[in-house]
């Protein structure tokens, strides 16, 4: 597993309080309760990397996390965290978004400042975004999608909570999905389920390929 082995880093509440903007990082985005920090866990073999919780909206926090180095690949700079050697490669949780009970003023210091993260940060290289399977994608997605298309930047889509459907059914939903996107869009997209595992190897693969190109 490429991502095994991931560290927390830092939360921040500016784009500016994140690591230095150097090496790679790949952005998870998510609507409140889609399923993104349980991804992430999923994702990183770390059960409590990512903080889970059953009331959404209340982590606002931009999270980085450190991955180790990667074998096959030379880090081009090296960092400590905590006496440990990691490299410059990183994930970065966004806050989840749309969550109504969030303070409008909230709302709006996210939107900007996840704005301001897509269009500055030299170093991202990818976008995944988190969606529940059952729902189509909604305006926070539609804007993630579009920013990606605006700026070339790739994205990959986790259908999340697949095991709440048939296998038919998540296929069926895929498909749709997949034709939806608009042509010229960098994206590609997959069936997930953090709970049944499914998908999960996939899904590394896909952020690890984000992050060599
Ligand atoms: P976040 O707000 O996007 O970080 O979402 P969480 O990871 O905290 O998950 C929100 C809720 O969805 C929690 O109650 C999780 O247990 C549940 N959940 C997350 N992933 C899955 C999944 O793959 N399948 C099912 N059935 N539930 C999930």
């Amino acid at each position: 597993n490429p991502l095994q082995g991931a560290q927390f880093v830092l939360a921040a509440h500016r784009v500016d309080q994140l690591p230095a903007d150097e090496g790679a990082e790949v952005a998870f985005a998510g609507r409140s309760n889609a399923g993104k920090s349980s991804a992430l866990n999923a994702l990183t073999g770390h059960k409590g990397l990512a903080r889970t919780s059953k009331t959404p909206g209340r982590t606002q926090q931009m999270v980085a996390f450190s991955l180790p180095p990667l074998r096959d690949v030379p880090a081009r700079a090296s960092v400590t965290v905590d006496g440990q050697h990691v490299s410059d490669w990183r994930l970065i949780d966004l806050p989840g978004y749309g969550y109504a009970k969030v303070p409008l003023e909230m709302r709006e210091h996210w939107k900007q400042e996840i704005d301001r993260y897509l269009h500055q940060r030299r170093s991202l290289r990818g976008v995944v975004l988190i969606a529940d399977i059952r729902h189509p994608l909604k305006e926070f997605d539609r804007m993630m999608l579009d920013f990606c298309f605006a700026s070339g930047l790739p994205c990959h889509l986790l259908l999340t909570k697949a095991d709440k459907l048939s296998r038919n059914q998540a296929a069926q939903a895929l498909a749709a999905m997949r034709k939806s996107f608009p042509d010229g869009l960098h994206a590609t997209a997959q069936v997930f389920s953090s709970t049944a595992g499914t998908g999960v190897d996939e899904a590394r693969q896909a952020v690890a390929a984000l992050l060599r190109q």
